[in-house]
């Protein structure tokens, strides 16, 4: 790993060399270093809860299911009474979930229904589907089963044991976790605070829809698509987002805008601006207020990426092309923000697929082709894969990592990531 790429470099001191090329798996991880996770917690609502990450392990003051119970209607029973098929018992007592009986007396049944606490006695469950109410004797019943010791019994403590802990500090909360939460009594969770994010779009060029009609747009303009997705990007990742809109390509505007956003964000993010043009004014106001590398990632679409302070803000800086700007967020800025939250684990999961495309030119840069899953158990390359078409995004529901240097020829397999993987 390069350690000098966090040096901080006032704009005096900086050499006019190009920078290298730098490995996405080194960014992250030097991006990584820096995510320390976020002082502070929250008190929420288990209702609340979704998607947001633990401050601290649960666990359980009781076992689920409180006491063994019924997987099923029909009868419980003494297995060893039912040596054969078509014994006629006697029903002694009925248990419904939410009741409890009481000891079963010997050489009866009872009968029970799904949830309901098997009686102290019985060892079995016969579904009703294999007993017969005597039509001629009422009260008795012919079992037609011969029932397993421990049949359609589901266990007390099989799901979860007195004292074990069902979910860990820094596991982000899924709709199965609030379940689980629930049910060993949890309406309340201590969970990680939101990371302040100020956001802010930079372009002269973009206009804002609503504020312009298509036909009355100016020559050179186009509408700001980044900060819709970014947008949304953050808000699912559990972020509070000051949207600060499009800072145009001024010195001083960009300074205002980082300066105020300084102030009460944990991270300030940036669209378009971070190439080295001179209407990028991103890197000279960074480097001004607080410090910036600013680097050139071996992918694509991305490459131009930049992770600086400005007082005690992280920042980052995003490509403004917006299939980099999805991507970079994906594969960078998401993993950070997750980690600012406590999550342990921020590796993105691939899987192996088969490509049903070609890709016969291969690029020094790791690329990410935005494709599509087939019926045939395949994907589907989206003919277009410049770094502006985001229908390719859409089109797509995830990409091939295919790593530098490498073509695919058809049939190949491919490592590939799904976006529900990280838009989860
Ligand atoms: P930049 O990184 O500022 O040089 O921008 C690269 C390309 O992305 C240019 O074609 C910009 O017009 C475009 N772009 C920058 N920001 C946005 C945005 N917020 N929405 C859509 N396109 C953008
Ligand atoms: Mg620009």
């Amino acid at each position: 790993m390069n350690a000098s790429a966090f040096t901080s470099t006032s704009p005096a001191a900086k050499p006019a060399t190009r920078p290298l090329l730098k490995a996405l798996d080194e960014a992250l991880a030097e991006l990584l270093g820096r995510a320390t996770p976020l002082a502070g917690s929250d008190t929420v609502s288990t209702f609340d809860a979704d998607g947001r990450v633990l401050a601290e392990d649960v666990v359980s003051a009781l076992q689920v299911p409180p006491e063994d119970n019924s997987a099923m209607d029909g009868y419980a029973v003494r297995a060893a009474e039912l040596a054969d098929e078509g014994v006629v018992l006697r029903v002694s007592q009925r248990i419904a979930a939410g009741s409890s009986g009481s000891a079963l007396e010997p050489g009866t049944v009872a009968r029970i229904f799904t949830g309901a606490p098997i009686p102290a006695g019985a060892d079995a469950v016969v579904m009703q589907e294999d007993c017969e109410p005597l039509a001629d004797r009422e009260g008795y019943v012919s079992v037609r089963q011969l029932p397993r010791p421990g049949q359609w019994i589901r266990r007390a403590g099989e799901d979860v044991t007195r004292g074990a802990t069902v979910l860990s500090k820094g596991e982000r909360l899924t709709p199965a976790a609030l379940g689980l939460a629930a049910s060993i009594g949890m309406d309340r969770l201590q969970v990680a605070r939101r990371p302040r994010v100020a956001l802010f779009s930079t372009g002269d060029e973009l206009v804002m829809p609503g504020e312009v009609a298509p036909a009355q747009m100016r020559p050179g303009a186009i509408y700001n698509s980044n900060r819709f997705f970014l947008r949304a990007l953050l808000l699912r990742l559990g972020c509070e987002v000051s949207d600060l809109g499009i800072v145009p390509d001024q010195r001083d505007a960009t300074l205002d805008a980082l300066r105020s956003a300084s102030q009460a964000h944990d991270l300030i993010l940036t669209s378009g601006g971070v190439s080295v043009g001179e209407e990028d004014h991103i890197k000279p106001a960074v480097q001004q207020l607080g410090s910036l590398d600013l680097w050139q990632i071996a992918m694509k679409p991305g490459k131009p990426f930049a992770y600086g302070r400005v007082g005690a803000a992280h920042f980052m800086g995003l490509p403004g092309n917006p299939v980099s700007s999805f991507l970079t967020f994906l594969l960078l800025v998401r993993p950070f923000l997750l980690r600012l939250q406590g999550v342990p684990d921020v590796a993105t999961k691939s899987i192996a697929a088969a490509a049903h495309f070609t890709w016969p030119r291969a690029d020094k840069r790791r690329e990410f082709l935005r494709v599509r899953r087939n019926a045939g158990g395949g994907l589907d390359l989206f003919p277009n894969q410049s770094s502006g078409v985001l229908t390719s995004a859409v089109w797509g529901d995830g990409v091939v990592d295919n790593p530098s240097g490498q073509t695919i020829a058809h049939g190949d397999t491919v490592r590939f990531i799904a976006f529900s993987e990280w838009l989860a």
